[in-house]
């Protein structure tokens, strides 16, 4: 193999390490798929009980992706069973608005990402064919820095502006794109992942365009409220289980609202399922999980109650 494909082939691979996500069990991260967006869940590349590690496509732009925590646990304290905060928690349109503020805000670096693109995959490899490795330096390294270190100090001054709270991040960002060109093209994607904290991901799913499975994801969610862990073995929570309840009643109600815009039924989210093996005549209205006469509680999800199916 000569000098330039080992090159490339090596820049390809170290690329390729640049535009992965590692994700807790406990966020959920919206990534592009085809024309619009969706929740990754399958296809991680490693998965453990600590979190997984999924793709992104390995293009400026379309790397993008928002990580939100499922947990929601920064819900507006002064409203815990309702009222103004907990539905701009679930507003679909302050989820839009949000996005466009801080797509509008990092929009610059897009190009700046392009650019970086265009020196490191097309002006360094055709040099260095050309005219040899010396001129292509010459060439290459003084653009390359002059666009990176302005990359680095517009990422530094529009995050802080976006987010005052996280220090650490805007370090890790702003250092890892002044010491590699690569990390510089992906700090344009990467600015967006903390965009949309805050917000429940079922509503920030309800607003991403071309968004797949909403159905599918509010209703494995709805089902986990609906039959939530306190209920059945944390006795410890007897004191706070009526606001434990309220709170989730709440949720589900929020996304109840948000089915019912998008012209689905959330009733039909707890209806016993019909049998997909003769012998299951029980179910799990947590997980619907389908069993035998002989179980005697849910062997995917532990819930001790299960239901019977109709037959
Ligand atoms: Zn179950």
């Amino acid at each position: 193999m000569g000098e330039v494909p080992m090159l490339l082939l090596a820049l390809l691979v170290l690329h390729l390490s640049e535009f992965v996500v590692w994700v807790r069990p406990d966020v959920g991260l919206f990534r592009r798929r085809g024309r619009g967006w969706e929740l990754a869940s399958r296809g991680a590349l490693i998965s453990t009980v600590r979190g997984s590690l999924h793709w992104v496509y390995p293009l400026p732009g379309w790397a993008r992706a928002y990580a939100v925590p499922w947990t929601t646990g920064n819900l507006p304290a002064a409203h815990p069973e309702g009222g103004a905060g907990l539905e701009s928690v679930f507003s679909r349109s302050e989820v839009e608005r949000r996005r466009n503020s801080v797509e509008m805000a990092f929009r610059e670096l897009r190009w700046l990402s392009w650019s970086l693109m265009g020196l490191v995959w097309v002006v360094a490899p055709v040099t260095l064919q050309w005219i040899g490795l010396r001129s292509m330096l010459w060439i290459v390294l003084p653009p390359l820095l002059v666009l990176m270190a302005v990359n680095a100090v517009r990422v530094f001054q529009t995050h802080r502006r976006q987010y005052p709270e996280s220090g650490d991040e805007r370090l890790r960002l702003v250092l890892s794109a002044s010491l590699s060109p690569l990390a510089a093209i992906r700090s344009a994607d990467l600015v967006h992942k903390e965009a949309l904290e805050g917000f429940h991901p079922l509503a920030v799913a309800a607003a991403l365009p071309g968004f797949r499975d909403w159905e599918k994801a509010a209703a494995v969610h709805w089902r986990r409220l609906n039959h939530a862990e306190s209920e059945r073995n944390d006795p410890g929570l007897e004191a706070s289980s009526e606001s434990a309840l309220a709170k989730r009643r709440a949720w589900m109600g929020q996304i109840e609202r948000l089915a019912l815009e998008r012209g689905l039924n959330p009733a039909a989210w707890d209806q016993p399922p019909s049998a997909t093996d003769p012998s299951h005549t029980q179910y799990c209205p947590r997980c619907r999980s389908q069993f035998t006469p002989a179980a005697v509680a849910c062997h995917d999800c532990q819930w001790p109650r299960l239901l019977p199916i109709p037959s």
